[in-house]
């Protein structure tokens, strides 16, 4: 055992405890998959395995208005006041709760089952930038811009990484991450690339030969082609076409090197 930590959060008690123990060199299970992050629907896997939007943000926001409203009508550290912003942090102890639980239980499904995990780079920081621009250059879709932002923050694309980042490196996997060009508007049947292809945000049709697919599950599958060609430019020690991006992390233990195991709360 290496340390303990208790703590109290919304009148809750936790222990954590850290251990450290040496670990056989995990044998990944499973093939490759690549994985395509949306906003319609949370991760779709190139096998065509997907799964629904975390939103517990969303769920419980006419909750935590209706507990702001209540809590602002109360008198200033009275009684009633100190019960209303209780309740008000409970609410948001129960947002992050629901949020932890399902990203775990997604990245642990999938990294219990594959070798190699190809992901997209995301620029989620670009993409949730302001959309207001500057004075000179302002910028569109102004008001629209929000709710994404919104939505893009809730999604927890960053954690759903980081999670999958180490629980691949926990059982001997790979986690590639390749960068996002065209794999949204190429054809995984003829490999025509244009953004014709893409009419609407779910359908992909493809204008030259009429491949039809959702348009994620295409995503996913090019994820995954984009990563089979990164190894491939490496082993062959060609330069990636993908050049620029990072292999994520290190990938395995080394043998007899001590693993630290983390026991969660
Ligand atoms: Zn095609």
């Amino acid at each position: 055992m290496k340390n303990v930590t208790v703590s109290q959060s919304c009148g809750k008690w936790y222990v954590s405890i850290q251990t450290e123990r040496e670990v056989e060199q995990p044998i990944p299970k499973g093939g490759a998959v690549g994985i395509d992050m949306g906003v319609a629907r949370f991760a779709t896997l190139s096998d065509g395995t997907f799964y629904a939007p975390l939103n517990s943000f969303k769920r419980h926001e006419t909750a935590l208005c209706k507990a702001q409203q209540a809590m602002s009508r109360k008198i200033k550290f009275s009684n009633n006041w100190k019960k209303a912003k209780a309740r008000i942090q409970k609410i948001h102890s129960r947002i992050g709760n629901a949020r932890r639980d399902s990203l775990h239980t997604v990245t642990t499904t999938i990294s219990k089952n594959h070798a190699m995990v190809c992901i997209e780079e995301l620029q989620v920081r670009n993409m949730s930038q302001s959309a207001s621009g500057a004075a000179d250059a302002p910028g569109r879709n102004v008001r629209a811009k929000p709710g994404l932002n919104k939505s893009i923050l809730d999604q927890g694309w960053f954690e759903f990484r980081r999670q999958l980042e180490y629980k691949m490196e926990w059982r001997g996997g790979w986690l590639l991450v390749v960068p996002p060009q065209n794999t949204s508007r190429t054809c995984p049947c003829c490999g025509h690339g244009s953004a014709d292809n893409r009419r609407t945000q779910a359908q992909f049709m493809c204008v030259e030969c009429g491949f039809e697919e959702n348009a994620d599950l295409v995503g996913a599958i090019n994820v995954l082609r984009a990563g089979h060609a990164r190894i491939a430019c490496e082993v062959s020690g060609i330069k990636s076409p993908a050049a620029g991006t990072r292999r994520s992390g290190s990938f395995r233990f080394k043998p007899g090197l001590s693993a630290v195991g983390i026991s969660g709360i």
